[in-house]
């Protein structure tokens, strides 16, 4: 038996990150099931870092981590963690008002987000077919995460901290006994506190504690690497406000996403070949760059609650767990902000927003 003062289940961006903030006060164990850390959704992400995205709540909790990312607090890592991408964002002939809608949703949270021309989008992505193009916006910050350092550094503080990153440990079993949770996996560990930090499976820990009903509903997203075009490595990443389609420079190669959101059981994902051809098809449509090589596919699972909104927080039913999930497409962006958030709501000095808490749950909920 080793006792700890808190236990996080999930080895992922939001896990690590909430055991690397919490640690600074407190010993800390992160239960994740795979060999290595981040092999599920958060090793699969297109790494981008936009404050405009999703909805205005996301954007304050992915703003909160920017000192973060700009400046690592010392040891954790040597440099910036995010760099310049920039994003483009289009419109086809006949969706020209989603457009002003688009600008008009955003301009107070980005405020160098702007209209531009077609001719300018076309400087910056000359391989985009000019009769696709209705209207085109252009935000400067849009940023490319480097995940792998992100990980990394979470891990080495977690480690120098004398907290524990334990691999390969299966949470099989979640009991509260007296005081305690009682958490087997493998070994079995105790701790006072429990943050169910695990991604598409946190509804399944939380029947596990007796604490079912927060309804949590992973989708299927793929992406498809391309041989990078000549000069496309200064592109900016790409988006098309149809939300069928973005494409981004992804070390050598180029990244292709179709949107796809297709509602599936927590698992391994892997990509199907349908929604692979819909991605080609629609980049396809959208420049003048015919597809003839794959450089690789792969799939994962972003994890949402019924209103898209993260469930964080303390659990209303037993406040000695506390959940970080329904991180959708953006829990690596808000990764440092909320880590942070998370560790201040365990230890007293914060409670998350209302809007954010998972107590909107409650009518849902059985113990
Ligand atoms: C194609 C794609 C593109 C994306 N692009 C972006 C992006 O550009 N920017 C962004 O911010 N986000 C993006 N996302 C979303 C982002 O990847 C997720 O929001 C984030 O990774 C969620 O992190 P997590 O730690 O909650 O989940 P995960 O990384 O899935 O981690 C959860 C961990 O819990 C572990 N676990 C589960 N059950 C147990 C158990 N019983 N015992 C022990 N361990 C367990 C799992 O093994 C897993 O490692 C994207 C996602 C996808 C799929």
């Amino acid at each position: 038996m080793k006792r700890v003062d808190a236990i996080v289940v999930g080895g992922g961006v939001c896990g690590l990150g909430a055991g690397y903030f919490l640690s600074e006060s407190m010993k800390v164990v992160v239960l994740e099931r795979e060999s290595q850390p981040a092999y599920h959704s958060s090793g699969r992400s297109a790494a981008l870092y936009i404050i405009g995205y999703e909805s205005p709540e996301v954007s304050v909790l992915t703003a909160a981590g920017q000192q973060f990312y700009n400046n690592p607090p010392e040891g954790f890592d040597d440099g910036p963690l995010i760099k310049p991408r920039g994003g483009l964002t289009l419109t086809e002939p006949g969706m020209e008002p989603r457009m002003t809608s688009f600008l008009d949703r955003w301009h107070t949270h980005c405020p160098r987000l702007s209209r531009i021309t077609l001719e300018e989008a076309l400087e910056r992505v000359p391989l985009l077919r000019p009769e696709q193009l209705a209207a085109a916006a252009f935000d400067p910050d849009w940023y490319s995460i480097d995940v792998h350092r992100l990980v990394m550094g979470y891990r080495r503080g977690i480690l120098r901290r004398g907290s524990l990153l334990q691999c390969s440990a299966e949470v099989t079993s979640v009991e509260r006994q007296g005081t305690v949770w009682r958490v087997a996996a493998g070994d079995v560990f105790e701790a006072p506190l429990l943050i169910n930090a695990a991604g598409a499976w946190a509804a399944q820990i939380g029947q596990m504690a007796g604490l079912g009903g927060v309804p949590l509903q992973p989708l299927r997203r793929t992406a498809v690497l391309l041989p990078l075009p000549e000069g496309a490595g200064s592109w900016p990443s790409v988006n098309t406000l149809a939300d069928d389609l973005y494409f981004k420079p992804e070390g050598n190669g180029l990244m292709l996403s179709p949107e796809d959101e297709t509602p599936t059981e927590p698992c391994d994902a892997a990509p199907e070949e349908i929604d692979v051809a819909r991605g080609i098809d629609h980049f396809e449509r959208v420049t003048t760059k015919p597809v003839n090589k794959i450089l690789s596919k792969w799939a994962g699972l972003r994890t949402f609650s019924p209103d898209r909104r993260p469930v964080i927080g303390r659990d209303p039913r037993e406040p000695s767990f506390c959940w970080y999930a329904g991180l959708g497409g953006f829990g690596v962006q808000t990764s440092p902000g909320l880590g942070r958030l998370i560790a201040d709501c365990v230890l007293g000095s914060k409670q998350p927003s209302s809007a954010i808490d998972v107590s909107r749950y409650a009518g849902a909920m059985q113990g």
